[in-house]
């Protein structure tokens, strides 16, 4: 009997332990734009993820953990789909877990209207837009089927949720052809009033599996890199009370000034996917991240089969995952600076080498900017703190004291 018991606590503790804190639902493939590079295959398949999986996700989500979490509605563009938007967020008004739950929507900022606006702002939801240039050149992979630029509707897009107050996370695709233009999206920000942005890696798969000749080398990346902490440096000293962060400098600086902290699921060792974060695609499959939506060999389970804790207690693709660390990958393990550092977003990392056990081709670019923040920080040549939103601070789209976009 004591054994019994004995082993349903270790059953729940291991469940709980699994507990994800981000998730994000594909509520569409259907997208109005043909990127070049979108890893979704964003385009034509019209399936909406139907409402009732949605709230299984969520609610199962919420029983795991107890805490706080963040959801966020992906694409497709979700914007494509009211109805689901509409019901979803009625549907999460109901619950007695809402008011810990952050909410985000991430668009291609195309569909804006006055009346997406204020959904946005009665329903307290954050809105991420993606933006890879602010010129047609170094916008060029967001195009309409007509390969028209995209560029022009965004601004229009952006200029509505300014009108409305409502906060814009910008969202950049990093390839080689903006890395020098960075500062250029960090000047667009601070004449819109954003203070929040995220460039991200170019990930190659989807449609830009065979671009991946797109990714900056880790010694461009860093000189580019080097510049936007200048800029973030000068212009946060010089306007406290508009500061602009980038969100994966932020994260980094904080891995450095605490790593047993590791608050962000990329930047941990395993990172996030399959514990901490989990994305649900239209046909309830659950991946273990938004990066593998589509990708059989990275699925945990499908929702109409398993409950999540059953999957996430069972799943080998969890196991796979949560067992790519910086002591499992060679490199990594002989790494003076793999305290701050992942080895890399695993999915890219298998993306380009075809391997889990290896560094992500990031490795270069961590290898200078640790070593460069590191040093600027403990020679106070930098304050760390106009890099980095404190952990407890404004939140894009939070109404509640949850994480945010922490993820
Ligand atoms: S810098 Fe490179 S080798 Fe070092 S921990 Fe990061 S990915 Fe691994
Ligand atoms: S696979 Fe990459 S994007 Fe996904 S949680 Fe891990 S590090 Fe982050």
């Amino acid at each position: 009997m004591l054994d019994l018991a004995k082993a349903r606590w270790l059953y729940e503790r291991k469940a709980n332990h699994a507990a994800p804190t981000a998730i994000v639902l594909k509520t569409t493939r259907a997208c109005n734009l043909r990127c070049s590079y979108c890893y979704s295959y964003g385009g034509s398949d019209s399936r909406v993820l139907p409402l009732d999986l949605a709230m299984r996700m969520v609610d199962e989500v919420s029983a795991l953990n107890g805490l706080p979490f963040t959801i966020y509605l992906h694409g497709g563009e979700p914007l494509l789909c009211e109805d689901f938007l509409v019901g979803f967020v009625s549907a999460m008004s109901t619950r007695d877990y809402y008011l810990r739950v952050t909410i985000g929507v991430q668009t291609n900022g195309t569909l804006i209207t006055q009346r997406w606006a204020e959904f946005f702002r009665k329903w307290c939801i954050g809105v991420g837009v993606s933006l890879d240039g602010v010129s047609r050149e170094t916008n060029r992979f967001r195009t309409f089927p007509t390969k028209e630029n995209c560029l022009d509707r965004v601004v229009g897009g952006l200029d509505i949720l300014r009108k409305n107050g409502i906060a814009v996370a910008l969202l950049t695709v990093v390839t080689n052809q903006n890395v020098t233009h960075l500062l250029e999206i960090l000047e667009f920000a601070k004449s819109r009033g954003i203070t929040d942005l995220v460039f991200n890696d170019f990930i190659p798969r989807g449609y830009g599996s065979s671009l991946g000749d797109l990714m900056p080398s880790g010694t461009t990346l860093f000189e580019a890199m080097k510049e936007v902490v200048n800029w973030l440096v000068c212009h946060n000293s010089a306007n406290p009370h508009s500061r602009i962060y980038e969100r994966n400098l932020s994260y980094l600086v904080r891995n450095i000034l605490d790593p047993e902290r590791k608050p962000y699921m990329c930047l941990s060792s395993p990172c996030g996917a399959g514990s901490k974060h989990l994305a649900l695609d239209v046909d309830g499959t659950v991946y273990a991240c938004d990066v593998f939506i589509g990708d059989p060999e990275f699925a945990v389970g499908n929702l109409y089969r398993q409950t999540l804790r059953e999957m996430m207690l069972s799943s080998s693709v969890v196991k796979r995952l949560n067992a790519r660390s910086t002591s499992s990958i060679k490199k990594c393990f002989e790494c003076e600076i793999k305290p701050h550092c992942s080895g890399g977003c695993a999915a890219l990392a298998f993306y380009v080498n075809g391997v889990l056990d290896k560094e992500a081709p990031t490795c270069d670019y961590y290898r200078k900017m640790i070593p460069f923040l590191r040093t600027q920080i403990y020679d106070q040549l930098l304050d760390p703190s106009l890099l980095t939103r404190h952990p407890y601070g404004k939140r894009i789209g939070a109404r509640c004291s949850g994480h945010g976009s922490e993820l």
